[in-house]
């Protein structure tokens, strides 16, 4: 929580009632309150309702105000586009529904509400801030938010900075993203067309896989992209966009080179750059995919 400033403003059995519903969420395992610049806060939940009947050390249970709804209206469905081939079993087992991932609630820095209307990226960022939501914060130099055409018709979506897009604020500038730049070269696509951006926005120490909160944390902002450019294709570019993206826990390469939904754009899940530079032999296996994306752009 916010120091000083916090307690300035508030009287005392204000100041009560609130130490008393953060050592409330506390016990719930709920900490890490952050304060929102002014402006763009949300209204926390209502100090009145909380009860006043109860003495402050075990204030009455009442359940946290709902986070506020993700952006994406609607549910990502997996499916394929293409016939499958014959060969081999291509469908991955949904059997479940796949749900977008809950953001850990955090009093007062809920994902903000959806303004009405339309959202451009540049409202995504503003809300997105000099983030802090999640442990990644501390360690990165830059938060690396996406770069492209806001009116993209495809979007690829990376695992998170590395040092290089950590130091840049630029996705993909790196070595993977050289060879992301002569993969859309081969096909005819031109960077400036498309739009990148990562799971998470900021790198992850020793590049390592993101965590499961530092997703929940940064998903909502990367859906909300998503929802502002609208896109007619995603590109998944590896398992962990895979997954946050499409719900897929599959490995990429059974399941890469194949169309899915999400919402009603669609999605092809291929391998990452990274693991092509470390796999020299499975270029071709991009190459395939980027000329199905091709093939598909080209399509009505
Ligand atoms: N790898 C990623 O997943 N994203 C980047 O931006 C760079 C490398």
């Amino acid at each position: 929580m916010h120091r000083g400033s916090t307690v300035a403003f508030m009287d005392d059995s204000t100041r009560k009632e609130l130490r008393a519903w953060l050592e409330f969420y506390q016990e719930l395992g709920i900490e890490g309150f952050y304060r929102r610049e002014p402006g763009t806060v949300e209204a926390p939940p209502s100090l009145e309702a909380a009860q006043p009947a109860q003495p402050a050390a075990t204030p009455a249970p009442k359940p946290p105000p709902a986070p506020a709804p993700a952006r994406v209206a609607t549910p990502r469905v997996p499916m394929q586009v293409p016939t499958p081939p014959a060969s081999g079993p291509r469908t991955p087992d949904f059997g479940h529904v796949i749900r977008r991932p809950t953001p850990s609630f955090n009093l007062f820095e809920a994902v903000p509400a959806p303004p009405s209307g339309p959202e451009t990226l540049e409202q995504v960022r503003k809300d997105l801030g000099d983030c802090r939501r999640c442990k990644l914060a501390p360690t990165r130099k830059t938060i690396v938010f996406g770069e492209g055409n806001p009116h993209a018709e495809l979007v690829f979506i990376g695992e998170g900075p590395g040092a290089d897009e950590d130091e840049q604020g630029l996705p993909f500038v790196g070595r993977a993203g050289k060879l992301l730049n002569r993969m859309m070269q081969t096909v005819g696509l031109k960077r400036e067309d498309v739009y990148i951006c990562n799971v998470v926005k900021c790198r992850p120490p020793e590049n390592r896989t993101p965590e499961k909160d530092e997703v929940d944390a940064c998903s909502p902002f990367l859906y909300r992209q998503i929802e502002a450019i609208k896109p007619r294709l995603i590109c998944c570019l590896g398992a962990p966009a895979v997954r946050t993206v499409l719900g897929i826990k599959e490995g990429i390469t059974k399941i890469r080179g194949h169309f899915y939904e999400f919402g009603s754009t669609k999605a092809l899940a291929t391998v990452h750059p990274a693991y092509v530079l470390r796999n020299p032999r499975e270029e071709k296996i991009l190459r395939e995919d980027f000329e199905k994306i091709r093939d598909f752009l080209k399509g009505s």
